[in-house]
């Protein structure tokens, strides 16, 4: 799915900023919206647009950017904003709202509920509940749209929420658990083991003419052998700390593609005196990647998503291999 993040105002927008000067609400809106892109691309299926300017210099208008998100037909629009009231001077005005358009689209409200409740439940601050505005973001996106106030500028306390690092994770951590409820997405395999703290590697280990089994080698570790002409005549891959699952073929001299092979499987042959001359590596749902050394050309690029990595009909052997995770 689409999601247009929209970090509100620029740098420069006059008086949006914290009653002592020290913020200026653009810095907490754009660095909240690229938070909340970090933690959306651990889900699967979703691409995410800024419509700010991130660098701040201009105060990208509200007509571009509901046309950015109306041309790309983004199916969400998450616009995220400091609150204030008052008139400059610090006053008691305090907490988080989330504002759909008056028409109230039943998704954007159901969307709104989830959002809000996750953010009261990260951060602790006052509910102020879900309500309704005839903002332009609201109005003029094709899409289903919210708002969120996520603290006040003109509170001497949430003012300084708003600066910390932690408090913006947060804030962004909440929008996004919102939207992944609501939208039901799926997170990347590669985030779900790490989450369990144990991280994905790729172990491999090569058979090597007149030397045999190498030795266990790791993400990225040469496999093999170089400048020494010594043919790579077998191959096993294995993953560890994920259920991914592997596939993998190898070319073998005279014989041809193998079948697909999985996680400790033998590619290749033994005692056979045939050269390894390609192989194709798939992982679904881990980024990796390979490459390897081939007789006379070196190494090859890196290679992915089962692509071939070495040569067939040319009589060439591979010597080395290399492979990582990304
Ligand atoms: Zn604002």
């Amino acid at each position: 799915m689409k999601i247009i993040l929209d970090a509100g105002h620029g740098y420069n927008t006059a008086g949006k900023r914290t009653v002592d000067g020290k913020m200026r609400e653009w810095e907490f809106n754009n660095a909240t919206a690229k938070y909340a892109a970090e933690y959306l691309n651990d889900y699967k299926d979703v691409e995410i647009k800024f419509v700010q300017d991130t660098t701040g210099k201009t105060d990208v208008s509200l007509t571009t950017r509901t046309n950015i998100a109306n041309s790309w037909k983004a199916d969400v629009y998450v616009s995220i904003h400091a609150n204030a009231s008052g008139n400059g001077k610090w006053d008691d005005a305090n907490g988080i709202e989330t504002f759909t358009y008056t028409s109230k689209s039943k998704e954007a409200v159901a969307l709104a509920n989830k959002v809000q409740a996750a953010l009261i439940k990260a951060t602790g601050r006052k509910n102020r509940g879900v309500k309704t505005a005839d903002f332009h973001v609201l109005r003029e996106t094709n899409m289903t749209a919210i708002l969120i106030e996520s603290g006040f500028m003109s509170n001497k306390e949430e003012a300084e929420l708003l600066q910390i690092t932690e408090y913006r994770k947060k804030v962004a951590k909440a929008i996004v658990e919102g939207i992944a409820d609501q939208y039901n997405l799926k997170r990347k395999a590669v985030q779900t083991f790490t989450e369990k703290t144990a991280i994905p590697s790729i172990v491999y280990e090569a058979h090597i003419q007149g030397t045999g089994w190498q030795g266990k080698k790791k993400n990225g570790e040469t496999a093999g052998t170089t400048g020494k002409s010594l043919r790579l005549e077998a191959v096993t891959v294995k993953l560890e700390n994920t259920e991914a699952k592997l596939e993998m073929q190898g070319h073998v001299q005279g014989i041809g593609w193998t079948t697909v092979r999985t996680n400790g499987e033998v590619i290749g042959t033994i005692g056979e005196g045939l050269r390894l001359e390609a192989i194709k590596l798939k992982v679904p749902g881990l980024n990796v990647q390979y490459r390897v050394h081939v007789e006379k050309d070196g190494w090859t690029s890196w290679k992915k998503n089962g692509k071939m990595a070495g040569t067939t009909g040319q009589k060439k052997q591979i010597e080395a291999i290399q492979i990582k995770l990304s």
